[in-house]
Parts: structure tokens; sequence; C-alpha cells
């Protein structure tokens, strides 16, 4: 009888052994894998995304700053050599019930000291802010350290200026631009990591493909690469106004989209191509508007925060 309970006590004991160390591997996979999870679970096809303007969303559209391009051809080898074109510089914040999202951080607050603003990239761009992206978030109320999301169309310069204001945000950028977002390889795809570099540390879901924001396919980040190796472009299934898609730089200006244009520096002619395909699909099916965020006279159409789209 002794030997009898002292073998069940000895096999309870291997037992709850067993089940301990169950339980710790458990644990350490749902850690490692936290991030995994929530891409899989949130990762989406175009297919499966219907407006249903459901979703009490609301977007404000701020003025980032304004680039004079000195040289259109640069955006599109078959235009002129010699034509300018002035290009609106956009951001914006998505307020969803369940948080808020800042799509692209405009160009470096600290231009707006500089009246008129400067010429960089060998003459190439003319860069100035009229209004500081901190101030026009002032004016409604949001503190930059409170928004729960960052997500940048892609790491060029005109999208990155302010983009450290947002040190408590979770970072949303596809694995491949993320990847080249720091070191050599930053500089090797023309980034200035220093205007980001604090968000190295943020909470970050690096994405592969299309991303559902908040689960309910009303805020939605698409994957277009061939601007740059990441770049991405925002869906917003807005209640009133209806589905809008946000082009990050897809596009600069409408006659590029008329005619799909590639800009010289883009990091891929054939991903631009079929991403410019993609989008056409996806607008077709959609009936989303497309809001092309350089571009001039689709900016000076649109209501500036503090007035908002819902
Ligand atoms: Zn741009």
């Amino acid at each position: 009888m002794k030997k009898l309970q002292g073998q069940l006590v000895k096999n309870n004991f291997v037992c709850l052994l067993f089940l301990l160390l169950l339980t710790i591997i458990f644990a350490s996979n749902t850690f490692a894998h936290d991030d995994d999870h929530e891409r899989q679970h949130n990762s989406i096809e175009l297919d499966d995304i219907k407006a249903k303007a459901k979703t009490p969303i609301q977007l404000y559209v701020f003025n980032c700053g304004t680039i004079v391009a000195n040289e259109l051809s640069l955006f599109n080898p078959a235009l002129e050599v010699g034509m300018q074109k002035t290009l609106s510089n956009t951001c914006y914040l998505i307020k969803h019930p369940k948080g808020t999202l800042m799509w692209d951080a405009g160009l470096p607050d600290s231009l707006a000291t500089i009246p008129g603003g400067t010429t960089v990239f060998d003459g190439a761009f003319t860069i100035s802010v009229e209004k500081t992206l901190k101030s026009q978030l002032e004016e409604i109320g949001i503190d930059p350290l409170e928004i729960d999301f960052v997500a940048l169309s892609h790491l060029h310069f005109d999208h990155i200026g302010n983009a450290n204001y947002f040190t408590n945000s979770t970072w949303l950028i596809q694995q491949s631009e993320y990847a080249v977002a720091f070191g050599e390889a930053a500089v090797q795809a023309g980034f200035d990591s220093t205007a980001y570099n604090e968000l190295a540390d943020n909470p970050t879901i690096t994405l592969n493909g299309h991303y559902d924001v908040f689960g309910d396919k009303s805020v939605v980040v698409i994957s277009a690469p061939g601007h740059t190796v990441g770049h991405q472009m925002l869906y917003l299934d807005l209640p009133q106004t209806g589905p809008v898609v946000l082009s990050g730089d897809l596009y600069h200006f409408m006659e590029n989209r008329l005619n799909y244009g590639v800009p010289v520096f883009n990091s891929s002619i054939r991903e631009s191509i079929h991403s410019f395909v993609l989008i056409d699909n996806f607008l077709d099916q959609s009936k989303a508007q497309f809001w092309i965020q350089h571009d001039k006279p689709t900016f000076d159409s649109l209501s500036l925060s503090p007035a908002f789209y819902q």
C-alpha cells in the first residue's frame, strides 16, 4: 500500500512537472510570436474588402508642406525636360473607435523657420512648410505621444520629417522597407534614418502585405511596392464620404496616373507597374475615391483640419 501511494505521489509529481513545462513552452511561444499572431490575424486580401460604411471613423487632412519639383521629367522620363510643378505634401490622422492612426509625417516642422523654404537634391526640389504639423495636431487636441499607430507610406524625406514625434505609437511598416530602414542599407536606399531613428524602439508590426489595422476592414494598409521596396497605401471606409484610398507616392500627380508615369527614382519599374494594375483593379472593385497625396489640385479641393471627413 505504502509502495502504491509512493508510486502515485511520484506519478503526480511527474504529471505536475510535465504540465509546468508545457505551460512554460506555451507562454514563451505566445510571447515570441505575439507580433506574428497579430500580423497573421489581421492580414487580408483585397478581394475581401467591401465598403460597409458602418464604423464611425474620422479623417483629418493636414498641410505638411509644399514641394516645387524643379525638373518634372524626374517623375516621368517621357515628359519634356525643364518643366516645373508645385506639389502638395499631405499627412493624415484617422480616428477609429478602437484607436488613432497617423498616416505619413510630412516635411520637417523645422522648415517653418525658413521663409520660402530651401532647395535640396542638387536643385531638384524646393521644399517649404507653412504651418507645423505639431500646431495642426494641437489645434484638434491631439498629443503625438498619445497616437496609437503610425504608418508611413514609405521612408522618403517628404514623408518622415516629423516621424520622431510618434515614439509611443505602434509602427506599421512592411518587412521589406524595415529591412533597409537603418544603417548602410538605408543610405543605399536613399533614406535619412535620423528623421525616424527614434521609432527604432517603438512596438513595431512588420507587415508582409495588406493589413487590416483595427480588424473590421475599415482601415487597411495596402502593400504597393515599386516606388520603394515596401511602399504602402491606405484604404478607408468612411461612413459618409464613402471609401477612399490615400495614394502614398504610387503617383505624384494626376497626369502620371493617366499616363502610368514611373519616376526615375522608383526602386522597381516592374513592381511599380504591378502595383498600378493592382490598384486600378481595386479601385474598380471598391469604387473608392483615389486621393493622390502630392496632387495639388486634389489637395486644394479638400477640407483641411480642423475640419474632418467622416
Ligand atoms: Zn513623396
